[in-house]
């Protein structure tokens, strides 16, 4: 029978990432993945590496910064890895703040847009007498990343089990020996829980996520009607795609685990973008879904030991999951090997709400 050093429950991007990580540090890695691999959250979402200290919580920026910085080197090495793409694209964004006055704040100096600014970047905004600021952030095409991410973890040597539900780890209250899924049981020393909006339904797996839902559309835009940047606006935000497609997004809607989509939302989402950018009414609109975010209570992921000896969570990325992914590969396979670990995880500890707690 075949064994492994480690199973990692969930193939997002976040156990896609991690899995090859440990993989290549010379653990024999299995993915347990209950659909196909990155159809979730990962799927659904727009792939800004949004850093900003405005949106991001404190506790999270030193790990956000590190992550958005290593965000070239990781997306040559799953490229390279995967013979795919990626679309990473570093044109910037340009953020229209909720509350203007923020861009005082002396860390905005030099980076503070007027209209005419705005228009000069992007002459298919409509930007009005609104103050904006432009940031240096990247993005990147989730679906993309993620499909590379599995080949890769693929051809570094993981194992997949597909279509596979984990429903437990092993009874007990010691040292972890493996998980029992809808199809048998797996044996291994090391077990990481990845599974997202779903990690607090494996039986004792003591990983308190909920699902936060988002619905975004895309439309097709040409070089002459579409947009360079990302935009983001308190009503909506602006995701281009260097084949034309553009996403609109998202919503923030505690609705359990349902994914339908609401046509009156998606027009809101619409409408907003058309205000923000008229052109567009000249783009069809090619797609729409929804996703679920891994919440957590305090917002903030799961990341560390989780209260079993071989036990390990990561997960809870919420919002930043795409952005966060390869500081989390790198930060928990230090952790599991053994390796100093060069941030604080303290604030992220999965067992800051207490044993047993539910979401
Ligand atoms: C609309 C939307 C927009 C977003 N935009 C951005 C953005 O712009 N930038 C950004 O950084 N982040 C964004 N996010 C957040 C990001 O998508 C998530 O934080 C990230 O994808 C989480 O990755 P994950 O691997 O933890 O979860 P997922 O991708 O959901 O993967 C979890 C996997 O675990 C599997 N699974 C669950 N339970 C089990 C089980 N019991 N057994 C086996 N397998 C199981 C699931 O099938 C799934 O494949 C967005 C999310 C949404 C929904």
């Amino acid at each position: 029978m075949k064994t492994w050093d480690g199973i990692v429950v969930g193939a997002g991007i976040i156990g896609l990432t991690l899995a090859s990580e440990l993989q290549r540090r010379g653990m024999r890695v299995l993915i347990v993945e209950r659909g196909e691999p990155g159809r979730e959250a990962s799927w659904a979402a727009g792939g800004m590496l949004a850093d900003c200290a405005l949106e991001t919580p404190q506790a999270l920026q030193t790990l956000a910064t590190a992550s958005a910085r290593m965000y070239p080197g990781f997306a040559r090495a799953v490229e390279e890895a995967s013979g795919m793409t990626v679309d990473l694209r570093q044109q910037g964004t340009i953020l229209f703040p909720e509350d203007g006055t923020v861009l005082q704040q002396p860390e905005f100096a030099g980076r503070v847009l007027h209209s005419s600014a705005v228009i000069a970047l992007e002459p298919n905004l409509a930007a009005g007498n609104r103050k904006a600021v432009y940031l240096a952030e990247g993005s990147v095409d989730p679906r993309a990343l993620t499909a590379a991410a599995a080949e890769a973890a693929r051809r570094a040597g993981v194992d997949f089990r597909r279509g596979e539900t984990v429903t437990g780890l092993d009874p007990g209250d010691g040292a972890v020996t493996g998980v029992t899924t809808t199809a048998g049981t797996y044996a291994a020393p090391v077990v990481v829980n990845c599974a997202g909006a779903w990690a607090g339904q494996i039986r004792g797996g003591q990983a308190p996520t909920h699902p936060v839902k988002g619905q975004m559309l895309c439309l097709l835009t040409t070089p002459a009607n579409g947009l360079a940047h990302v935009v983001r606006t308190p009503e909506a935000y602006l995701i281009p795609r260097s084949n034309g497609r553009l996403l609109i997004g998202a919503t923030l809607e505690d609705a359990g685990f349902d994914k339908q989509m609401v046509p009156k939302t998606l027009e809101r989402l619409h409408r907003a973008a058309l205000t923000l950018a008229p052109r567009l009414q000249e783009c069809p609109v090619v797609e729409s879904w929804a996703g679920l975010r891994p919440g957590t209570r305090d917002g903030l992921p799961l990341l560390g030991a989780g209260g079993r000896k071989g036990y390990y969570i990561a997960t809870g990325h919420y919002r930043d999951g795409i952005l966060l992914a390869p500081v989390t590969a790198r930060l928990m396979a230090r952790l599991i090997c053994g390796e100093d670990c060069e941030h604080d995880l303290g604030a992220f500890s999965p067992m800051r709400f207490g044993e047993g707690a539910k979401l």
